[in-house]
């Protein structure tokens, strides 16, 4: 069985980019520039933006964290919008979601400039990668496409269930798998809270990948022999054990599944640190593509 390390893959990627970087600078070109908005101190989301900005510095970015408090107008967070993407210094930018509830995220996601999308979110980006246009691909499911390309795990022809239909996961992810690419090629099964039939479904499936965002959701019974399982979930589980107070898991039990497989990427140490790497590809990509 092969742990589709994600911590080792997107090292390597990371690497990769601060060589690029350092071409950058030496012929006395400007370096990639990320900016990211947090609103409210949400802890999960303050680790996330924590750990982008840390990836910037890893790899000779330079970024720039816009830290506003919860109680930040809708009319000021699109004020902040406008100026970021005004501000010639800055490449791109992301906004960390969730968002407060009295901000309307989709205004949002409208508002930040398609050429400075790094996550992959605007409609215009999204329409680009469904016709299969060159565009920033959301960072997570980029993420999962890389790791898959990376440890040369056949996807072509093979049947793919996707478990959750979100904006920035599901959909994006089944999208990608499907296209005439490598990886790419798959037979996709996109299944939901509807889905009436899932066990069944998984049962079926050469690859699984998860994000539903509920803990330990996929279980061995539901996973057949040699599969490929992608966990995309992540949750916090208090423990008293541990430092922090909590521990990490995702959406698959992993135990249990790990037994089944071909290969299985873990939590932590999978997915999450694979969509900081393709975030920071984006961010590349947004400079070179000026
Ligand atoms: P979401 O809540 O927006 O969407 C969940 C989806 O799962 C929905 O489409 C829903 O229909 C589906 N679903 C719910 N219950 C189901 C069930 N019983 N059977 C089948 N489908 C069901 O979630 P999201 O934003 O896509 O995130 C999913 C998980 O991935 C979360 O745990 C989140 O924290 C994690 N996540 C991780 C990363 C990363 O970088 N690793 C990035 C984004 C999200």
């Amino acid at each position: 069985m092969i742990v589709l390390d994600g911590k080792a893959t997107s090292a390597a990627i990371k690497d990769e980019i601060a060589v690029e970087v350092e071409k950058l600078k030496s012929a006395g070109k400007k370096v990639p520039h990320l900016a990211a908005i947090l609103v409210g101190n949400d802890g999960a989301s303050q680790t996330y933006v924590n750990a982008k900005v840390k990836a910037c510095e890893k790899v000779g970015f330079e970024s720039t964290l816009v830290d506003l408090p919860a109680n930040t107008t809708e009319a000021d967070l699109l004020k902040t919008i406008d100026d970021l993407n005004n501000n010639p210094e800055i490449d791109g930018f992301i906004v960390q979601l969730p968002l407060p509830e009295h901000i309307d995220e989709d205004k949002v996601t409208l508002r930040v400039a398609p050429e400075k999308d790094v996550d992959g979110f605007h409609p215009e980006n999204v329409g680009r990668m469904s016709l299969g246009l060159p565009t920033f691909l959301p960072a997570t499911p980029n993420g999962v496409m890389e790791m898959l390309g990376r440890y040369n795990i056949e996807t072509s022809g093979k049947h793919c269930v996707v478990i959750g239909r979100s904006n920035i996961v599901g959909t994006p992810m089944s999208i990608l798998m499907s296209r005439n690419s490598n990886p790419g090629n798959a037979t996709v099964t996109l299944t939901h809270s509807r889905t009436s039939n899932l066990k069944e479904v998984c049962l079926s499936a050469d690859i699984i990948i998860v994000a539903l965002g509920k803990p330990n959701f996929l279980t061995g019974d539901m996973v057949k022999e040699g599969a490929v399982v992608v966990d995309v979930g992540i949750h916090r589980i208090e423990d008293s054990t541990k430092k922090s107070g909590f521990r990490l898991v995702g959406d698959v039990n992993y135990e249990e599944v790990a037994a089944k497989c071909s290969a299985i990427s873990p939590v932590p140490g999978g997915v999450g640190p694979m969509t900081i790497a393709s975030l920071l590809q984006n961010t590349l990509k947004a400079i070179k593509s000026k």
